[in-house]
């Protein structure tokens, strides 16, 4: 599943998202990884095609695509030289496929900042660095060993040219998500490196209630981060939602002026900013679905359900959710001429509704 790591300064709000997310005990019944972990979240992709889906199929359940967040704690000022925790985030991050930065907005002067302010400018600016100190660090000891590999002709000249151009864009400051790609650094060889800030960036402002359906300053913060993407949300509203039924929770949102929960609208961006998409399932037993990458072709979709899947793939059968929307059943579906046989060399398309058939 994917999965997004949620960093932030001491007292930004980040443990009271967290309980948000972990309060969500519909989901973690369905996936088992969520109550295992302590330091995981789930939340499910918002998908209004399945509830339709599941209506055509008779279905007993509904799986939306998880999304898991990851608490990375112990980033803070120094951490890259041994501060708080130290270095023990790195492992954590490195699993995650996005970095999210929980970023203070909100004004209380009964909570304290680490630094004295409030600044979310600064704020951003120190997790940066301590994510650019550690990626230096990690260059530090590769780059003399890549340059005797080379030489040794044990890997391959790219891979140390991305490195040294990944050390110039990070001496600079610059992330190498925000840096990499102009200074023509390979994303995927500086992954493979290890390095941490290649990875998509999102920022989440934690803000006054008042600030929720604030424009000017939602533009203001959104130029601090851009080109990463940015989430406006207040915590404790989150957390209370995670405690109410859907109907008070939608009533609660419409309150404050808001249409989606920051944190649905989180899994979102995160799922958007990926370059993924579902496809689906439905039967008798559950509508359920599934995350690929865009541009996957069906064996590789299959593949995600089970690896014999992928191994004994033989064809697929695939009508597109609109067409079976449309159409209101597999059967009318089928009268229509709207369901394919689709071979192995087929991309899925997103909500593809697919059955696949397969040797085992
Ligand atoms: P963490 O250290 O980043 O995990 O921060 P916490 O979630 O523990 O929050 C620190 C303090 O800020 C707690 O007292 C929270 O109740 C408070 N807090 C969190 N979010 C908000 C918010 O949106 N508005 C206000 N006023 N206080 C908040």
């Amino acid at each position: 599943a994917l999965t997004i790591g949620i960093v932030g300064l001491p007292n930004v709000g980040k443990s009271t998202l967290f309980n948000a997310l972990t309060k969500n005990t519909v989901l973690a019944a369905n996936y088992p990884f969520a109550t295992i972990e302590p330091n995981i979240g789930v939340v499910p992709l918002a998908d209004p095609r399945l509830a339709r889906l599941a209506e055509i199929f008779g279905s007993a359940r509904i799986l939306p695509a998880p999304v898991s967040f990851v608490d990375i704690a112990g980033i803070v000022r120094g951490a890259s030289e041994g501060e708080g925790l130290g270095n023990k985030f790195l492992a954590n991050i490195r699993e995650a496929d996005a970095i999210c930065q929980v970023v203070r907005a909100f004004v209380d002067d009964d909570v304290v900042h680490v630094d004295g302010k409030v600044s979310p400018k600064d704020d951003i600016e120190t997790i940066n660095t301590e994510l650019i100190l550690a990626d230096l660090q990690t260059l530090e000891t590769a780059i003399p060993r890549l340059e005797k590999e080379v030489k040794g002709k044990k890997t391959d000249k790219e891979v140390l040219d991305t490195a040294l151009a990944a050390q110039r864009v990070l001496e600079e400051g610059t992330t190498l998500f925000v840096g990499g790609e102009a200074a023509g650094v390979d994303a995927k060889l500086a992954k493979g490196l290890g390095l941490l800030t290649t990875k998509p960036f999102l920022y989440v402002f934690n803000l006054d209630e008042d600030g929720l359906t604030d424009a000017s300053l939602h533009d203001e913060l959104a130029a601090l981060v851009a080109p990463a993407e940015a989430i406006y949300l207040n915590a404790k509203l989150e957390a209370d939602l995670a405690e109410l039924d859907p109907e008070d929770a939608a009533e609660l949102l419409e309150s404050v002026g808001v249409t989606e929960p920051g944190l649905e609208q989180l899994a979102r961006v995160g799922f958007q900013n990926l370059g993924l998409q579902t496809y689906l399932t439905a039967g008798p037993k559950e509508t359920r679905a599934w995350t690929i990458t865009k541009g996957w072709t069906a064996p590789q979709a299959a593949g995600v359900i089970h690896t014999d899947f992928q191994r004994g793939f033989i064809k697929a059968e695939v009508v597109s959710f609109d067409d079976l929307d449309a159409a209101g059943s597999m059967a009318e579906a089928r009268a229509a001429g709207k369901v394919r046989m689709e071979g192995k060399d087929y991309v899925m398309a997103d909500g593809d509704v697919v059955e696949f058939r397969f040797n085992v």
